[in-house]
């Protein structure tokens, strides 16, 4: 097989987000890696088992994951990241671009917990499974690094 990178599916346009809105991001890059046959589509928290469009969901102080109607996905979210982790491993994908912010595929921010649009430092649940394992998770900004990445394999 071909794939070199993961990749967060709504970035290529999928509609899997809980809103179902369109994310796709359109960059020379994310083209040629594609035509290249690179990427591999992957939404954890569909993995995980959640429905499209779903309530908003984020991280919480003690670790958690909620909605915003107070229900606990914790279990969703960790099933879908370990999901993740599996598929990396079996296709040996060492690059990751995960979606800047979210609760599952943020990388470097996500939002507080309060559902009040505050963003902090931190890192989504399948991100921080795929690091702890030795993986390298980039977003959607970071393409030109994801490029030198590639260039070592
Ligand atoms: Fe995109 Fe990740 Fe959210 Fe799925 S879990 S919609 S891939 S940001």
């Amino acid at each position: 097989n071909t794939y070199k990178i993961l990749i967060s599916a709504c970035l290529l346009g999928e509609r899997v987000r809980y809103d179902a809105k369109q994310k796709k991001i359109d960059d020379p890059l994310i083209e040629r890696w594609h035509s290249q046959g690179l990427l591999l589509p992957v939404c954890p928290e569909v993995l995980g088992g959640l429905t499209t469009p779903r309530p908003a969901a984020e991280i919480q102080i003690n670790g958690s994951v909620k909605t915003n109607q107070d229900t606990d996905v914790t279990e969703a979210f960790q099933r879908g990241a370990e999901k993740t982790l599996a598929l990396a491993l079996k296709q040996q994908i060492k690059i990751v671009i995960l979606t800047e912010r979210s609760p599952s595929c943020g990388s470097s921010s996500i939002y507080d917990g309060n559902f009040s649009r505050t963003i902090i430092d931190g890192q989504g649940v399948t991100t921080k499974l795929l690091r702890d394992n030795g993986i390298l998770v980039f977003n959607q900004f970071q393409l030109e690094q994801v490029q030198a990445q590639l260039d070592l394999l």
